[in-house]
């Protein structure tokens, strides 16, 4: 039976994968599959894919969102650390001869090489994280200088909120002025949990992060910067004066901090929390 591609993003198609292969869901890979094609359509138009676009997919489950990105891109690269889901995906996209499967933890991938390799280092779409991975695959894409232009990501709500917000806000945070170091946030759906299969207990939302060019601040030294930023939100009660002094990763004295905040013409009892990323 020939069937309308990309065919996978409904609750019955769905089922019928699972059922097929008697698939258990493992709670430990953040396993919660799509189940919308409204949901995924937006992920690939905002993602911005053309044919020329190598896209990376980290976590392609049964390969639902892989059959969109497929049509969308040149070729896509999927890394799934669940090994019993390969024999689904090989069937689920035997139809696409531009997906190559790899079964690893993205955590042990060389992003990188892989970007020299299948795309001669030209920068690279990423799209989907399972969620306990999203901060430190993030920061170690944008940190390890890997050749970036937009990373798309479904995101728990709240974490979107935290990439996306100001000074003044609760949900500000180290997250949000590293992520806005390196790029400009942008919340394009909010995907509520019977979205998915199962359905997770949190809200999600789907967030896409346009690497800046030049960064919006320029920084001599920006591992310091990376440290006065997580010291400045450590302890969030304290005093910026205070924080930075309690840092085991930054040495100044109390004079040295006090002296620099009177340089920038900040209060000596400014916190952390309010001050933005300049
Ligand atoms: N992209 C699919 C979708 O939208 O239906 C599945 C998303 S599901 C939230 C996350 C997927 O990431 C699962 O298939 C899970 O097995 C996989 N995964 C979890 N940790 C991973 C890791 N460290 N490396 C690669 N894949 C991982």
């Amino acid at each position: 039976m020939s069937m309308a591609r990309p065919y996978l993003g409904d609750p019955k198609r769905t089922i019928e994968v699972l059922q097929k292969y008697n698939f258990a869901f493992q709670k430990r890979f953040g396993q919660n599959f799509l189940i919308d094609t409204h949901v995924l359509e937006k992920i690939i138009a905002s993602a911005e894919i053309t044919k020329d676009d190598f896209v990376l997919e980290i976590g392609p489950g049964i390969g639902t969102m892989t059959q969109y990105l497929a049509e969308a891109a040149r070729e896509v690269a999927a890394v799934e650390i669940d090994k019993t889901l390969i024999p689904i995906l090989q069937n689920t996209l035997k139809e696409w001869n531009n997906v190559t499967v790899i079964n690893n933890d993205i955590l042990k991938v060389d992003i990188r090489q892989l970007a020299l390799e299948k795309n001669q280092g030209r920068p690279i779409k990423v799209a989907n994280l399972p969620y306990y991975i999203t901060t430190p695959i993030i920061m170690g894409l944008f940190e390890n200088q890997v050749p970036i232009e937009s990373i798309t990501i479904m995101v728990q709500k709240e974490v979107a909120d935290r990439m996306q917000v100001g000074p003044g806000t609760k949900d500000y945070g180290a997250l949000s002025l590293a992520v806005q170091y390196y790029a400009r946030p942008e919340i394009v759906a909010n995907v509520p949990p019977n979205c998915f299969m199962p359905r997770p207990k949190v809200g999600s939302a789907v967030i896409r992060l346009e690497r800046y060019e030049q960064p919006p601040v320029q920084v001599k030294d920006e591992k310091l910067m990376f440290r006065l930023i997580r010291a400045s939100f450590n302890q969030r009660r304290k005093t910026l004066v205070n924080g930075l002094k309690n840092s085991p990763e930054l040495h100044f004295s109390k004079e040295e901090i006090e002296q620099a905040l009177v340089n920038c013409g900040l209060s000596l009892t400014v916190r952390g929390e309010a001050l933005t990323l300049e």
